[in-house]
């Protein structure tokens, strides 16, 4: 933890670490804290009480209330970039690492809120997983690789492998670096490094793959239903995302990083009555809300899943270039109505808020159809 780039975090404060030793807290003087498992079998067991009163210490120097307590174990949900940008987000972590053949159920039961695995193989002690995560956690956090966009681009970003690197000499030995990457033209780099990354990953990581190309069957759906659902399409492309579900008529996409779900139909005219009774998808709908998720229904009705339509609000466009009431003006019919319910917000004390980038076009059919067919709805920021 003292070398590199995760030492200079430390060294700075970016990131904090301190490690206690179970057997400074056996409760006996020989600092034993293991013992033969109730029941018989091969090794010896960490005991319940020095495992406490260890954690109870850690829990005392904290400075947050709200602490995930990390149990290292093969038995866990496996580590990813995924849990790994969760776990970036907490304030402090407590890794428990067990050795010889576990810990007492009893006292992980009292204090573990995770289980975690680094992979499908035994280790002889969690404190190798630990470092991995605190390593693969500390690098997501502001500051700590200096170059802030950097996590962002590398494999895992959109369910592809990272293309092949190179660096300075232009020829070494006789191979040469593509001629694409010299040429100075971004747009072609940028395609030729999609290109490498999609057959790097149909080849090594095929179940990638098939969630790249379910992704990318999403997007095409839209585009055949001329739906433009650019949040969906944005998050698919752009976040690290799931489809939750999909069929015929509708879909659902999961935005991890922005921690927003979207739900759309294929169908213009918004979603027949019959399909509204479709349980998976709007039990799907409430876990995602009780998990805190902002639920955005894209070109659904407001009543879908029950919303209410005074807390939901239309939202417009654009980074660059917002949709004003003042523009909305210039939309004849459909302008009245967006002006109506956004004015009715601001009134409410409520702002209406944008983030998608469009382009007038786009805008001006999306805004269309909300007029015609009382939908795109998204969540409004209080
Ligand atoms: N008897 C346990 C079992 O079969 O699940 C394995 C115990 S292992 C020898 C000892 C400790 O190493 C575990 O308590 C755990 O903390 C850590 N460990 C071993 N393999 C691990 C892995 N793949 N991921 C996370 N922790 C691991």
């Amino acid at each position: 933890m003292n070398t590199g780039i995760i030492g200079r975090a430390l060294k700075e404060g970016k990131i904090g670490l301190k490690t206690y030793n179970i057997r400074d807290y056996a409760d006996n003087n020989r600092a034993q804290v293991d013992d033969y498992p109730y029941g018989g079998g091969a090794g010896q067991v960490i005991m319940a009480e020095p495992v406490y009163r260890c954690y109870q210490a850690a829990v005392y120097d904290s400075y947050s209330v709200k602490r995930r307590c990390v149990y290292l174990s093969p038995t866990g949900k496996k580590f990813d970039q995924r849990m790994a940008k969760e776990f970036s987000h907490e304030d402090e972590i407590i890794f428990l690492c067990g050795h010889y053949e576990g810990v007492d159920q009893r006292v992980l039961d009292e204090i573990v809120t995770d289980y975690v695995s680094a992979g499908d193989y035994i280790l002889t002690g969690g404190e190798l997983p630990a470092l991995t995560m605190i390593d693969a956690v500390s690098r997501l956090l502001p500051g700590v690789l200096g170059n802030d966009s950097s996590p962002d681009i590398e494999t895992f970003y959109r369910d592809l492998l990272e293309y092949p690197q190179y660096s300075r000499p232009e020829i070494w030995r006789g191979k040469n670096v593509p001629s694409v990457l010299l040429s100075g033209s971004h747009a072609n780099i940028e395609k030729h490094r999609l290109a490498e990354s999609i057959v790097r990953t149909r080849d090594s990581r095929p179940d990638l793959y098939e969630k790249y190309e379910r992704k990318t069957g999403l997007i095409d759906k839209m585009k055949r239903a001329r739906i433009q659902n650019i949040p969906a399409s944005q998050a698919l492309l752009f976040s690290d995302s799931e489809i939750l579900f999909e069929s015929d008529e509708l879909y659902l996409v999961k935005d991890y990083d922005n921690r927003s779900v979207f739900a759309g139909c294929f169908e213009k005219k918004g979603i027949s009555n019959s399909v509204k009774d479709t349980g998976e998808f709007t039990d799907l709908l409430s876990l995602c809300k009780s998990e805190g998720y902002e639920v955005y229904l894209l070109n659904l009705p407001e009543t879908f899943a029950g919303e209410d339509l005074e807390n939901l609000v239309m939202i417009t466009f654009t980074e660059r270039n917002p949709l004003s009431s003042a523009r909305v003006r210039d939309h004849g019919k459909t302008g009245q109505y967006l002006r109506e319910k956004i004015s009715g917000c601001l009134s409410a004390g409520r702002t209406y808020y944008e983030f998608i980038p469009f382009s007038d076009d786009l805008m001006l059919s999306t805004a269309v159809s909300i007029g015609l067919y009382s939908s795109p709805v998204i969540k409004l920021k209080k």
